[in-house]
């Protein structure tokens, strides 16, 4: 009997890849989404496999799957600022109800659990690089609230869960991930700024671009998110790469890589925008072995191969 999965998410940018690693190891996999946000094309290329199953559901509501399910893995939520800046009420939903769905669902298979959460937790952080026993700095009623919360309080109900109920949980933090099947337009600064080098249009650049985050390649984090599963690991675990650079560093790159004339240009930094962003990865490499391998360059040239017939 192959192993069941249901991917909460099923049709986003990550947890369409997760679909495909998991089916390649043999699982069988059920893809829940709503569609907010994901697209059925991500998961298209599953159609007619009788191991793959999309279900069009939205996880805040009640859940029943009357198959055995071995392991949940709750990844849907609007995950870009722009989105859950027009999605804070679902964006909230999803986090809190969809979390408690999502672990009661695995509570009632006995399966397994992973959450989804997002070096969001951490803030705007003032220790840095962030380490998993950092606690954060986040503004509760600032625009990134209804995200960062919600993340929190998904954390805090999967300890609950595995404490109380004794469910097997994991936690990964997942640090900026970029490539193939992010949404051209989802406000994002990968897709951003690719889509404008692409069109010849100005790089947009917020604020003063010192601001920085770590980028990290969609395989490589599939990878590190894989191993947790399998590893007995209770605790968060920051998934990441540690390549750190600014958001004017990050527009070089772009233009180099795309072969781009674009100027750059200048405009607000959002509120509570995190001025630095690194992961500490020291757990993931102890526990997991892992650790990221794509270089930005490769994988950008990828992420550039995807959105060319896109723009
Ligand atoms: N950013 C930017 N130009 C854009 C989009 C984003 O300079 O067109 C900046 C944004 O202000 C942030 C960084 O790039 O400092 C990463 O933003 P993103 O929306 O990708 O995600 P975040 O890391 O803030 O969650």
């Amino acid at each position: 009997m192959k192993r069941h999965a249901l991917v909460t998410g099923g049709a986003g940018f990550l947890g369409s890849h997760l679909c495909d690693r998991l089916l390649v190891e043999g699982w069988r996999v059920t893809a829940m989404d709503n569609l907010i946000t994901g697209d059925t094309a991500n998961i298209a290329h599953h159609a007619g496999n009788p191991d793959f199953r999309f279900v069009h559901y939205d996880v805040t509501n009640y859940l029943f799957l009357p198959e055995k399910v071995d392991f949940v893995f709750h990844f849907a939520s609007p995950a870009s600022p722009v989105d859950y800046l027009q999605l804070p009420i679902q964006t909230l939903k999803v986090g809190s109800l969809g979390t408690h769905k999502a672990l009661g669902l695995a509570r009632a298979h006995g399966a397994s659990f992973l959450l989804a959460s997002t070096s969001e937790v951490y803030g705007d952080p003032l220790e840095h690089p962030q380490k998993e026993d950092y606690w954060g700095n986040v503004n509760p009623v600032g625009p990134r609230g209804v995200y960062d919360e919600a993340k929190r309080f998904a954390e805090a109900m999967t300890m609950a869960y595995h404490r109380y109920h004794g469910l097997d949980t994991r936690i990964v933090r997942i640090f900026n991930t970029y490539g193939p099947r992010m949404r051209l337009n989802d406000g994002r600064v990968v897709p951003a700024f690719i889509s404008q080098a692409l069109r010849g249009e100005p790089l947009t650049v917020f604020g003063d671009g010192s601001q920085t985050r770590s980028f990290c390649y969609v395989s490589d984090l599939i990878e590190g998110i894989y191993l947790l599963a399998l590893s007995g690991e209770h605790e968060p675990v920051n998934i990441g790469n540690p390549a750190e650079m600014t958001i004017l560093q990050f527009a070089e790159v772009i233009r180099h890589v795309t072969g781009s004339a674009s100027e750059i240009v200048f405009r607000d930094l959002p509120e509570d925008d995190p001025k630095v962003r690194r992961p500490d990865i020291s757990r993931a490499r102890r526990l997991l072995g892992w650790e990221p391998r794509v270089s930005l360059e490769e994988g950008i040239t990828r992420t550039i191969e995807y959105f060319r017939g896109r723009v």
